[in-house]
């Protein structure tokens, strides 16, 4: 839409209604109620950790001057405060912080807020980027996971996951979680939990089943999917204040081995991620199986559920489980049409996720404007089709909130991170508004859902730690990641015997 002279009656953008204030349309919650409530709350009782539970070291920070969106209702927004981070964690948000010890990070002409959470992505894959431009469902699963995934050595599922982690970081995503099938032996796990630790990223790690040229992973040998979950626990996730977590990966398979998987996971405590609802083979009333064995619980996400039943849903609300749309790669699949609506109808806030970087790109933008636009369109056709009752249209608030709170509340770390507020670990991304892309800024939340991309990613901050700043990654050794990620996609190759990269 062209933007009309304020107050002109023809122009329905928010900047033309003369009746908000600057203030309002920046940050369009109220954030005088927020200053106050805000003042000593400070986390300062525990510091965070490192991936492998080294306290976070060094100086207070302090970010001054940015527009500050805390996505907490509570705290509010504001156009102009500080953040200060003390131990790895929020202590305080509000304007005109004073901390003389603390290095300050200048937060002018930037949007600070809660990094993105991405709850399911393939991280193995992250050497098959784009590999896959123009195929389906079926067609991944013959590629991607037959010829490639079977033919994956440890080295392989390293550099893969390294890249995808690396590559969230630099798009602003600061946890993921990682829905892992490769598990072809237990070096192949050793090697991706390596990867994630060795990137800094928030990640969960969901162990899922191995790969095999048939795809039925059950009749292969040497892998010890689900029971190495148990050792997994031990040895590298005894603690929950690590930067790493524990699901399991639920395999697609029959009832029975799911809900083996099932046991195994809750058998040492660890929450579940389960596709379902995909395609024609989405209508076979899983969840109502798995529920006849009482196997659903508040403990497990589900992803995509484009073709779940309507009891199906029921009882995902009833017994109290999270969602994750991947609503990109849905429409390019052929999944199903990405449930939006019908988890808002349900009741369900839904998260959101990347899911295969083989043909999505690894930014969280991408996943925000696409199931905005689709909700929106779907509104708009019921009305166009006579519809007296439509329903209403997702806000790009709304957006926002399911790519952070709703994501870590998937991720199962909602107490920790998800939002800026004071006590929860300093997840923290700084968005540049003086980019060509989206300057002059007229509403904060929308310049970040309807404008920008990975180029506005200034600083990221992962529990108190800066991953990137002025644009780029800290501490990564460029040449030797171009050197990894060749040799990686050369080996693989040469293994599947797959000719070479396509044009
Ligand atoms: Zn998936």
């Amino acid at each position: 839409m062209t933007h009309m002279r304020s107050g002109n009656a023809s122009c329905f953008c928010s900047a033309c209604n003369s009746a908000l204030s600057r203030r309002q349309f920046l940050c369009s919650t109220a954030a005088t109620a927020a200053a106050a409530s805000v003042i000593g709350a400070s986390g300062q009782t525990a510091s965070a950790q490192q991936p492998g539970g080294a306290p976070v070291a060094g100086r207070p920070i302090l970010i001054k001057g940015g527009c500050v969106l805390t996505l907490d209702r509570a705290v509010g927004d504001f156009e102009q405060a500080d953040v200060l981070v003390e131990g790895g964690k929020i202590s305080a948000v509000r304007a005109n912080i004073s901390a003389p010890n603390a290095e300050v990070i200048d937060a002018t002409r930037m949007i600070v807020m809660p990094g993105f959470v991405d709850t399911h992505r393939h991280m193995w894959q992250g050497i098959l980027r784009n590999v896959l431009p123009d195929g389906s469902l079926d067609d991944y699963r013959a590629v991607v996971q037959r010829t490639f995934g079977a033919k994956y050595t440890p080295d392989d599922v390293y550099a893969g996951d390294l890249f995808s982690a690396l590559g969230a970081i630099d798009s602003g995503v600061t946890c993921v979680l990682d829905w892992s099938h490769i598990h072809n032996t237990p070096e192949h796990t050793d090697a991706a939990i390596k990867a994630l630790a060795e990137s800094g990223v928030r990640a969960v790690f969901a162990y899922g089943n191995p790969q095999n040229e048939s795809g039925r992973y059950w009749e292969m040998k040497g892998h010890k999917f689900p029971e190495d979950i148990a050792r997994l626990r031990k040895q590298y996730f005894s603690s929950e204040d690590q930067l790493l977590t524990l699901y399991m990966a639920a395999p697609f398979a029959s009832p029975e081995l799911i809900l083996g998987a099932f046991k195994a996971a809750r058998d040492v405590g660890a929450r579940i991620t389960i596709h379902v609802g995909v395609g024609e083979f989405g209508r076979s009333a899983l969840l109502e199986k798995l529920n006849a064995a009482n196997a659903l619980k508040s403990d497990t996400t589900y992803i995509h559920c484009c073709t779940l039943n309507d009891t199906e849903w029921k009882l995902i609300k009833d017994t109290g489980g999270t969602i994750s749309i991947a609503g990109y790669v849905e429409t390019l699949m052929g999944h199903g049409n990405p449930p939006i609506q019908k988890a808002i109808d349900t009741g369900i806030r839904p998260s959101l996720s990347v899911d295969v970087e083989t043909s999505v790109p690894n930014d969280f933008f991408q996943q925000m404007r696409t199931i905005f636009s689709l909700q929106k369109n779907e509104v708009w056709a019921r009305r166009l089709a006579g519809d007296k009752n439509p329903p209403k249209f997702l806000t790009v608030r709304e957006v926002l909130e399911f790519a952070t709170i709703e994501g870590a509340r998937a991720n199962g770390l909602e107490r920790k991170i998800g939002t800026l507020t004071p006590g929860k670990d300093a997840d923290i991304i700084l968005l540049r508004t003086d980019r060509l892309n989206v300057m002059p800024m007229n509403n904060a939340v929308g310049a970040v859902v309807t404008s920008m991309g990975p180029q506005n990613v200034d600083t990221v901050l992962i529990a108190g730690k800066v991953m990137k700043r002025n644009g780029q990654l800290a501490g990564v050794d460029f040449a030797r990641l171009v050197r990894l990620g060749e040799e990686a996609r050369d080996r693989l190759y040469s293994n599947a015997n797959v000719k070479n990269v396509r044009l």
